[in-house]
């Protein structure tokens, strides 16, 4: 699908990343991201590897969070989010074909169907807040439902897109810097952002204090790499059938113990209780949870499947049904919470 309208014309930071790719990645180590215990067990060394600096991947002995022990710095790792690499295919960590824009009609048609189902838990239309709203699908799909929307975006790149190509107002920076009142939305929306997030407790509070009393938090995080599900895959990796999963799924899967993963796009991989304790300390309470999976584009989006391919199919198929069920750890875990009347 061709990028419809006119593309980012903002320089993206590739053209600098490759041209200090000898240079080694300016890191920083930290502690728990979540909770700010300093208790890490290591789980993965060299999970991600970038420009030959590598990164281990360490779960917190305070709140279960699987994080990096060092990340890149600030400017680093901002360059890196708006990289082209990061947009071709480390946005969906190779589950999707297509690049982040040009899956835009996906997206938004994603969303419209996802918002359905959300305004009927909730029962109203008011005014939206996302922040890491990324290329404006979310935001677009809630304008065309009648939503008042609101976006911030620091990444440059996704911020220019969500500018050039939807009538939706784009704070571009931080939501810190955005000139939102406090308790001026009925609906915050975090949509995959907290992985990236420097700080998630602080998002959470920032998200809080825009919140009306009595208005919602729409939370969405990848859970499926901090689970019961991935350790056991990871454990029992040997009796996996290697090569009817084939090669794109397996490197999805991330059970390969020797392997690293290319550059350090998330800094943070939660477990549901991680992310619970963290609504309960910022004030959140929890209405619903609902579990999701994330399916391979390639093996839904084309028609002439391998033996091979409709087997890998099936298995997902089944494996969405149990995850959608929570029988079994969901790829992907959203919270509607609340904030309360008082
Ligand atoms: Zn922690």
């Amino acid at each position: 699908m061709a990028l419809p309208g006119p593309a980012p014309t903002a320089p993206t930071p590739s053209a600098s990343a490759s041209r200090h790719s000898d240079e080694p990645v300016p890191v920083v180590a930290v502690v728990c991201p979540a909770c700010g215990q300093d208790q890490p067990t290591p789980l993965r060394a060299g999970f991600h590897r970038w420009r030959e600096q590598t990164f281990d991947l360490v779960r917190c002995g305070g709140c279960g969070l699987a994080y990096l022990s060092q990340r890149p710095r600030r400017a680093t790792y901002a360059a890196l989010l708006e990289s082209d690499e990061f947009f071709a295919s480390g946005y969906s960590d190779g589950t999707r074909e297509q690049g982040y824009f040009e899956r835009r009609d996906d997206w938004i048609d994603t969303y419209d169907r996802e918002l359905e189902a959300l305004e009927s838990q909730i029962e109203y239309v008011g005014r939206l807040v996302q922040w890491g709203a990324g290329g404006g699908f979310f935001g677009e799909a809630a304008r065309r439902r009648g939503w008042q929307v609101q976006i911030a975006e620091s990444n440059r790149v996704a911020a220019d897109y969500a500018e050039v190509q939807f009538p939706l107002p784009v704070h571009r920076g931080t939501w810190e810097e955005a000139p939102y009142e406090p308790a001026s939305f009925d609906l915050g929306v975090l949509h995959g952002t907290l992985p990236y997030s420097l700080d998630p407790k602080a998002d959470l509070a920032g998200m809080y204090r825009l919140i009306r009393p009595g208005g919602h938090l729409w939370l969405c995080v990848p859970t499926f790499l901090n689970s019961a599900l991935h350790r056991g895959l990871d454990r029992f990796q040997r009796w996996l059938p290697k090569r009817v999963l084939g090669a794109d799924l397996w490197r999805t899967l991330k059970v390969e113990a020797q392997e690293s993963f290319g550059p350090p796009y998330r800094l943070q991989h939660f477990h549901p209780t991680s992310v619970e304790n963290l609504l309960a300390e910022t004030g959140w309470q929890v209405e619903r949870v609902q579990g999701r999976a994330t399916r391979p584009d390639y093996l839904f989006a084309r028609r002439n499947l391998s033996w091979r391919e409709r087997c890998v199919k099936g298995l997902a198929q089944g494996a969405g049904a149990l995850m959608q069920a929570r029988v079994v750890p969901p790829a992907e875990t959203c919270w509607l919470a609340r904030r309360p009347l008082r």
